[in-house]
């Protein structure tokens, strides 16, 4: 292999692999460093592939277990969660899917060098594992990613005390689980555990779920999992958590400041990750950082010229750079296209759709109700319930709404959200009306087949005109 490249990135997550084929296409020669056994990162190793695929598990349960509402004559009594079936699937999914990156790099030739990357200086990069020193002609990119981040005093032991990385390998259902944090991650397993048998307990510190989202959504999500039986817990914190040869005994303290225990199978610790910079040496050759991410201009160059930044490992220097595996994509094709020579167009964060696939799920995309009145609009809202949806009642899903935030005075469309089935889909629409800068009038003019779940998004649009059609 030679050592000398016009490209080389360090890490092959969703941004690393990404860039390295744009790159590729538009005629660089490229190398990525990559110190797993596997193509992929986080996103098809331990992030967005098998939670996803867990999550599917979860629903064809779902449906075998409302078959006699469905006509369907089968003994479901005993339906349950076949775990060693389960992993044995998700595996093979997760494998064909970065045996796939691995095509595509043969394909596009791009040399996979195995080992771990460390910055030696503009342009050039040690390797460990193949003793090697790499030089690149144009730039690095930096694509180191991230990693489960623990708590203060919570010792994560890796068997009882967990975090996502050793929660999707699960061999058996845990009989209960307590999961401290309720963003995507930490309530899509409560999805997951919850329909797969496990009694959940869920513990936020701040004062509603998916803090992330609009306030309706985070409200009718609760009311959902309570109706199930989730037990959540917001305004609250696990204050200690021990380890014992069969579980862990966690104490919460609730909202009112009463102190609760708990005696659960796992404690799956779901509150955020942090970026991986172990090794790459990247503060020793003054790369600009900010509490541990590598910061990055608009354009995602490092304060070193020769080397960019993109995905997980960054900051722009604003709070909440989204942690996305499609945030991750975008800005690794910016960079290539920008050391190509072409001149992309920087992206808008406030047009990144957000997924969250528990049950119901979540798709949202643009402001919420308090961040276009944060930012000075006056707002108008509408709001339509899927469960008055012809689509909706024949799929058995009619939970959730879809909710439009639009300026008042130009009726532009500042953001959608919305809870229910499909919404991880739907807002696939929602996002490119967001681009094209559609109006609500735009919306409402959008004729939307019938039936489907995506005439909420119309009848939300007539709604915030003042009324729906169908409610
Ligand atoms: C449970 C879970 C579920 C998720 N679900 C979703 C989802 O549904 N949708 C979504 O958009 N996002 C999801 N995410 C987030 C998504 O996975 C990440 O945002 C995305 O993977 C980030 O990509 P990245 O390329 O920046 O980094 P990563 O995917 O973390 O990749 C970094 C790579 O760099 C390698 N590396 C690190 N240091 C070095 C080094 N020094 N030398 C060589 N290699 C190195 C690592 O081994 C790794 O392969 C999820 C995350 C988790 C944990």
């Amino acid at each position: 292999m030679p050592n000398e490249y016009d490209v080389i990135v360090i890490g092959a997550g969703t941004g690393g692999y990404v860039a390295a084929i744009r790159a590729a296409q538009l005629g660089l020669t490229v190398a990525v460093v990559e110190k797993q056994k596997a193509l992929g990162g986080t996103c098809l190793l331990w992030g967005c592939i098998p939670t996803k695929a867990l999550l599917e598990h979860a629903h064809a349960l779902k449906v075998v277990q409302a078959s006699k509402e469905w006509g369907i004559a089968v003994d479901t009594s005993g339906a349950k969660i076949d775990m060693p079936q389960v992993q044995q699937r998700k595996d093979k999914i997760v494998e064909g899917l970065t045996k796939g990156v691995e095509f595509l790099f043969k394909k596009n030739k791009i040399d996979w060098i195995k080992g771990t990357a460390k910055l030696t200086g503009a342009g050039t990069v040690e390797v460990n594992g193949e003793k090697q020193t790499l030089h690149a002609r144009k730039e690095i990119i930096v694509a180191t990613g991230s990693s489960p981040r623990g708590v203060p005093g919570i010792e994560i032991d890796h068997t009882r005390i967990i975090t996502s990385d050793e929660a999707i390998h699960l061999k058996e259902v845990p009989a209960s689980i307590a999961i401290m944090g309720s963003g995507a991650v930490g309530v899509e397993f409560a999805s997951i555990f919850h329909r797969f048998g496990s009694q959940v307990t869920i513990v936020e510190l701040l004062t509603r779920l998916v803090p992330v989202e609009d306030e309706a959504v985070s409200a009718e999500l609760e009311k959902s999992f309570k109706k199930r039986g989730i037990t959540c817990h917001t305004g609250a914190k696990v204050t200690a958590a021990k380890a014992t040869a069969s579980g862990v005994d966690v104490t919460v303290q609730l909202a009112d400041g009463k102190a609760q225990s708990l005696n659960v199978a796992n404690l799956l610790v779901a509150t955020g990750r942090g970026p991986v910079t172990t090794g790459l040496n990247a503060e020793g050759l003054g790369l600009q950082m900010e509490r541990g991410y590598i910061k990055v201009d608009a354009h995602y160059r490092t304060s070193v010229p020769g080397i960019s930044a993109i995905g997980d490992v960054i900051t722009l220097g604003t709070p909440g750079h989204p942690q996305l595996a499609h945030v991750s994509s975008a800005e690794g094709i910016f960079v290539a296209e920008r050391i190509a020579g072409k001149n992309p167009r920087p992206l808008n964060y406030d047009q990144v759709p957000g997924c969250t696939y528990c049950d119901p799920e979540i798709g949202s995309v643009g402001l919420t109700e308090r961040e276009a009145k944060e930012r000075g609009h006056e707002v108008r809202i509408g709001t339509f319930p899927f469960g008055v949806l012809g689509r909706a009642k024949m799929a058995g899903e009619t939970e959730g709404f879809v909710k439009i935030v639009a300026d008042k005075k130009t009726d532009a469309l500042l953001g959608v959200h919305m809870i229910g089935a499909r919404s991880t889909e739907l807002v696939a629409e929602a996002a490119a009306a967001l681009r094209l800068e559609s109006t609500v009038a735009e919306l409402i003019t959008t004729i939307h087949a019938h039936p489907t779940m995506a005439e909420a998004i119309a009848e939300a649009a007539h709604a915030t005109h003042g009324a729906a059609i169908h409610s």
